[in-house]
């Protein structure tokens, strides 16, 4: 069985020659580590800037017609500093001079952001003593901009895998032309997910300045506890709702192939940090009603619609669902009973569309009533065992009550992961609270 593993770090984890420091000493402490992911140094405080965002500032002026080099400076001055502050033997300015003559001579803004991860990769490598291997040479997009899975592959094959050690960096690879072409911003933790399946890894690690994903949202919850193990599907339903610390499309090079992805803090390694894994079959349900974690969003509109004997009106969802679509409007869910169903939508996708959504199910589907509420929140209470443990849904629900919280909507849906309830926005907060304190405090 494969030892390897692959760790990727963050760009708060790589903002300064501190954070340099920690992520050596993260990656020699096992030797293991033999492929680095590395993004652009990110925010060293609050109110500092990325150098991904100068980058694509850099390509902005140029396709305004302005000059650049103010920005262009700070970037040169960042990856300066951090390349002296480690002593590293290291001309940068061959690099930046050819960054800055392509960016100016009209490069794409895919080739100038990307810039951010090579400059840091080149440096790290050197710092580490460890291979550098551009990613325009192993991630392969085809010339839609679509990533190709087996071209990266054999890549993979040749380049890396006979190698002892490599920086490979994060965000972007090239077509078959040579163009760089990134992904979708955050993008590291996808290449990250790449290698680790390309070579096998035993581990993905995912090194950024938190020690895991949280049971809820941490500005609503004091000092919530950090999720242990969750399941990549669990990790979805918390992500969906506003949870988040992995790109989203990082989960699925490794989860085909079962490889779990260890979140781990560049501040404080020994922390366990989060393991997301494929199989659950080790972790039974049979202890008590716990739960993963608690995510939710404000800011939706629940239209409710009641017809008496609805259950055996031929066609009648259908009809308001073509409505929906007609109108370009998605839903988030749809409870219903026997008489009633109702959809809950995003207040932004409905805008002004309202009353004419109301008109047309009126006149279409001839309902008893219909109900609308607005400024309604979504709670969604993620965990693989909710539905084997009898208990789960009630403890929710009390603890709902005893706060005072109305609850509007329930969704238990088919999904074994989630329980969703409609709440006002104005409750958003305690029933989070009430919710937490109930399945984890007082258990
Ligand atoms: N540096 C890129 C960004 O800021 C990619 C990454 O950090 O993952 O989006």
């Amino acid at each position: 069985m494969s030892e390897i593993i692959v760790s990727k770090f963050g760009g708060s984890s790589l903002a300064n020659s501190e954070q340099f420091k920690k992520v050596k000493n993260i990656i020699l402490s096992n030797p293991n580590r033999k492929y680095i992911i590395p993004s652009a140094p990110g925010k060293r405080f609050d109110k500092d800037y990325k150098i991904t965002d100068l980058l694509y500032l850099c390509h902005a002026h140029v396709t305004s017609g302005i000059p650049f080099d103010d920005v262009f400076n700070l970037i040169e001055e960042r990856y300066t500093s951090i390349a002296f502050d480690l002593s590293i033997n290291l001309d940068l300015a061959p690099y930046f001079k050819e960054i800055k003559n392509n960016i100016s001579n009209g490069a794409s803004s895919d080739y100038a952001a990307s810039r951010g991860e090579f400059l840091n990769g080149i440096i790290l490598a050197k710092y580490l003593d460890f291979n550098f291997i551009d990613s325009a040479d192993i991630i392969v997009f085809d010339e839609s901009g679509n990533y190709n899975v087996e071209k990266t592959q054999l890549a993979i094959n040749r380049y890396i895998k006979p190698l002892k050690n490599a920086i490979i960096p994060g965000f972007y690879g090239a077509n078959e032309s040579g163009e760089i072409i990134t992904f979708s911003r955050g993008g590291s933790d996808i290449t990250g997910s790449i290698i680790s399946a390309g070579v096998n890894a035993k581990t993905y690690e995912n090194w950024t300045d938190v020690s895991g994903f949280l049971m809820a949202d941490p500005r609503i919850v004091t000092n919530p506890k950090t999720i242990d193990v969750i399941t990549y599907k669990e990790l979805r339903e918390l992500s969906y709702m506003g949870a988040s610390v992995l790109h989203e499309e990082a989960i699925f090079p490794v989860r085909e192939k079962g490889i779990p992805i260890r979140i781990k803090n560049t501040n404080i390694p020994s922390d366990n940090g989060t393991l997301i894994i494929n199989d659950i079959s080790t972790y039974s349900c049979d202890n008590n009603a716990s739960i993963t974690g608690i995510a939710g969003k404000k800011n939706f509109t629940l239209i409710s619609i009641e017809k008496a004997l609805m259950n055996s009106e031929l066609g009648f969802c259908r009809k308001v669902l073509s409505i929906l679509e007609i109108y370009d409007v998605s839903f988030e869910t749809m409870p219903a009973s026997i008489d009633s169903v109702a959809f809950l939508i995003d207040s932004n996708k409905l805008k002004n569309k309202t009353s004419k959504i109301l008109d047309e199910i009126k006149r279409q589907c001839n309902p008893d009533s219909i109900d609308v509420f607005h400024n309604m929140a979504v709670l969604a209470t993620v965990g693989r065992c909710l539905s084997y443990i009898p208990s789960a849904p009630s403890k929710i629900f009390n603890a709902l009550s005893e706060s005072n919280v109305n609850i509007k909507m329930i969704d238990h849906g088919s999904s074994e992961l989630n329980i969703l309830i409609g709440i006002k926005n104005e409750d958003f907060e305690k029933a989070m609270n009430a919710i937490y304190n109930k399945f984890v405090k007082k258990n």
